[in-house]
């Protein structure tokens, strides 16, 4: 029997009061892989529900040393400050919580870790994107019920995480460094495309020059993608988020673009896709669970990968085989 910490009405009106406690135990129920954990949060989760979805849900991305910990460290704090409150989530699935979370670590957002209107989560341990992803949304989730109504998720630029993550927010935000042409070059076409807003940071002292160099050269390959919507031409600006500058402007272009969304209906719909979205991913998650559960059936399905490798069994071949060992 869980035991009263784990009591789902405790929790649920734990989370309601802003309590941080009962947010970070019902987050570790969330990210559990024991069963009866995982139905515990699903039952607090379909409780909660009606407590959430009134954050603005703003995904950070860029490269290591872009300076994401201290802009949001910085942007965090011009936040609270205005009287929000703040949650900081991380997804990198490459990280491990005892091996040293490159994004985790609370050291590298100082200001924010001591802030009391403010919340710091590390990425889950180690997984796959999925699984990892399916978890921060939950996690974002349960700080909306608790009263978080600015919701910062972190990535590195890496693989598949920022898709995802853009999957997963309002507003996509991609840090860039100054210094233009070649970097440009290297830049994935994919994240301009996905980009709300390009900020070009370290744009301080002797980088200032070359933010603006840079930020020019952003505008002008934003210039000949078409947009992702009718109502919304990504900006591109120059921040230092050591300096604290440029932020509120920044901050301004997110509450900007969040108007023209709400007025056109793009708001609801981006947030209605993304709900469908995630449900047809967690089925395939539960699906692909479901399939290797049984030992015997696992046992099974990689005796066909291994035909298939060899080049014995066609993959279509096989395929056909396991759903008919699944008995569909
Ligand atoms: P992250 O890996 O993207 O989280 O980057 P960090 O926030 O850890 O920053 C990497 C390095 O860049 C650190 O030494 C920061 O002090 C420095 N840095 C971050 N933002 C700025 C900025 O706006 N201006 C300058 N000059 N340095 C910065």
């Amino acid at each position: 029997a869980p035991g009263p910490t784990l009591d789902p009405d405790l929790l649920h009106d734990g989370i309601l009061a802003g309590n941080r406690a009962m947010l970070a135990r019902a987050i570790t129920l969330v990210e559990s892989r024991k069963r009866e954990h995982r139905d515990l949060a699903r039952q607090l989760l379909t409780r909660l529900m009606p407590h959430t979805g009134r954050a603005h849900r703003v995904g950070i991305t860029g490269v290591p040393g872009v300076g994401k910990s201290t802009t949001i460290d910085t942007l965090g704090s011009n936040l609270t400050a205005a009287g929000h409150r703040v949650a900081v989530l991380a997804v990198d699935p490459s990280s491990t919580r005892t091996g040293g979370s490159i994004l985790g670590d609370k050291t590298r957002m100082a200001q924010l870790a001591v802030d009391p209107r403010a919340f710091i989560r590390p990425s889950p341990s180690a997984g796959t994107l999925g699984g990892v992803a399916a978890k921060t949304r939950e996690t974002m989730l349960l700080c909306e019920a608790a009263g978080f109504d600015v919701i910062l998720v972190e990535t590195v630029g890496i693989g598949q995480s920022e898709t995802t993550v853009a999957e997963m927010v309002d507003f996509f935000l991609v840090l860039m460094l100054p210094g233009a042409g070649d970097e440009l070059q290297g830049i994935k076409k994919g994240v301009l495309e996905i980009a709300d807003l390009i900020a070009v940071n370290k744009a301080d002292g002797e980088g200032a020059m070359r933010a603006r160099a840079a930020a020019s050269d952003y505008r002008s390959a934003l210039h000949i993608l078409s947009p992702r919507s009718p109502t919304w031409s990504p900006p591109v600006v120059t921040i230092s988020g050591l300096a604290n500058e440029g932020l509120d402007a920044m901050w301004a272009q997110v509450e900007l673009h969040r108007a023209k969304m709400q007025a056109t209906g793009e708001w609801g719909e981006r947030r209605a896709g993304q709900q469908v979205a995630w449900m047809w991913d967690m089925l395939q998650q539960r699906l692909m669970e479901a399939l290797t559960r049984d030992p015997d059936r696992a046992a099974r399905i990689r005796t066909f990968e291994s035909e298939v490798r060899a080049g014995r069994v066609p993959a279509s071949v096989a395929v056909e085989d396991i759903a008919e060992l699944m008995g569909l």
